[in-house]
């Protein structure tokens, strides 16, 4: 890969730095089941985030973007009271708040060493292929190498989550960082996000001639403060109504009785989650007894869910996913939180330009705004660049 970063910090800083990459995600099925204890199924992608760092004997943390002009200075001691004051704010607060997650996690930010932080993305921002979660794990990678924390994989994605959570704001669950840093080549992370457990599934994408490619509607979403706290909190109301702890708990079997007990708004909400859960099982145990060319109708299916009982979807994502099914996908959904984003379409590698061609024309049609679209190839997970 050929970056500017490394011979930018050179110049910059003075000496070489250490580098590491971490993608971003796109998740295949499953969605908002994750903070809901249920299961994902997202896979890396060929986009990353790269992170080029080096440690200050000063104990300032310092950080700066390509995406941005803004240089951020911090001093490693005041890390614990900007994050209790909110003081953590804009893009440096996912880099910062990842080191003061580190911190919550054992790391004694009194006796580390600062660090410069210089970040660089090709993951396009707010698209749904999760940026933040590439630039938590690549930054939670480099600091645990410098810090010589010896932190799992696994332990990066919940310090990734936690300081998405609590220093950015955002309450999203775990599946970006762990699809980040756990992710395999023409592979997908089956993740159980109750148990935490993990298991790299095989796509099979390249051996079957299928491409993803990614409709990006240009709508931006806002994690903190849109619908995506009002959802979560629905889910939590639906599961105390139904005397469990998360609607993990709740089988297909089960809606009936959630039905009766819950208000329409959130018995739907309910009955997403427990049936997306479901579609995920189906989707993992289908890629290994038929392939990939089996699962278009779950990934339909999930998307009318999102749609209809979830309500997460947007016009400009139901004209993709349509105008991906009527040519030639075998399956499309929305990918992502929603309310704007990506949707994506599993489609034979010869099919991709034409369904680039009338998506283009379908969004014109409807007046809606240029959409962009692009492949992507299930690829490796965070790792340390030579
Ligand atoms: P996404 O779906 O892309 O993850 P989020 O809203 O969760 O969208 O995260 C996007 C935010 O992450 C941006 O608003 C910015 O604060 C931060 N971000 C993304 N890419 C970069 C980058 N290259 N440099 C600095 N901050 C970035
Ligand atoms: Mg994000």
């Amino acid at each position: 890969m050929v970056s500017p970063i490394p011979d930018f910090f050179q110049q910059r800083y003075g000496y070489a730095p250490l580098l590491v990459r971490a993608p971003g995600r796109v998740n295949l099925i499953g969605e908002h089941t994750d903070y809901n204890g249920g299961f994902v199924l997202p896979f890396a992608i060929d986009r990353r985030t790269l992170v080029a760092l080096g440690a200050r004997d000063d104990g300032m943390l310092r950080v700066a973007s390509t995406f941005s002009d803004e240089v951020i200075e911090l001093p490693l001691a005041e890390l614990a009271a900007a994050q209790a004051s909110g003081a953590l704010r804009g893009w440096a607060a996912y880099p910062l708040g990842v080191a003061w997650a580190l911190g919550v996690f054992g790391a004694d930010l009194a006796a580390v060493p600062g660090a410069d932080i210089l970040i660089d993305s090709n993951v396009p921002v707010g698209a749904g292929l999760s940026s933040s979660a590439a630039i938590e794990s690549a930054v939670a990678m480099a600091l645990t190498d410098i810090w010589q924390l010896g932190f799992s994989r696994e332990t990066l994605a919940r310090v990734g989550q936690r300081a998405e959570n609590d220093a950015v704001g955002a309450p999203t669950g775990i599946m970006d960082q762990s699809a980040s840093l756990l992710g395999q080549a023409d592979s997908a992370v089956f993740l159980d996000c109750r148990s935490l457990e993990s298991q790299v599934v095989q796509l099979g994408f390249d051996a079957a001639g299928l491409a993803v490619l990614v409709m990006d509607t240009g709508v931006t979403h806002e994690h903190s403060t849109g619908g995506y706290g009002e959802r979560r909190a629905s889910c939590e109301a639906g599961a105390a109504a139904l005397g469990v702890e998360s609607l993990r708990e709740i089988g297909i079997d089960e809606l009936d009785r959630a039905g009766r007990i819950l208000d329409d708004v959130t018995y739907r909400r309910v009955r997403h989650v427990v049936t997306e859960n479901q579609r995920v099982l189906d989707t993992v145990a289908l890629l290994e007894t038929d392939g990939p060319t089996a699962i278009g109708a779950l990934l339909d299916a999930s998307h009318r869910s999102l749609r209809d009982d979830f309500e997460v979807s947007v016009p400009e994502l139901d004209l993709a996913v349509e105008t991906a099914l009527e040519n030639g996908a075998i399956g499309a959904r929305m990918t992502g939180g929603g309310f704007g984003g990506a949707a994506i379409a599993l489609v034979p590698i010869d099919g991709v330009s034409r369904l680039q061609v009338a998506v283009d024309g379908a969004f014109a049609e409807h007046g809606f705004g240029v959409p962009e679209t692009f492949t992507v190839r299930p690829s490796e997970g965070a790792k340390r660049e030579p």
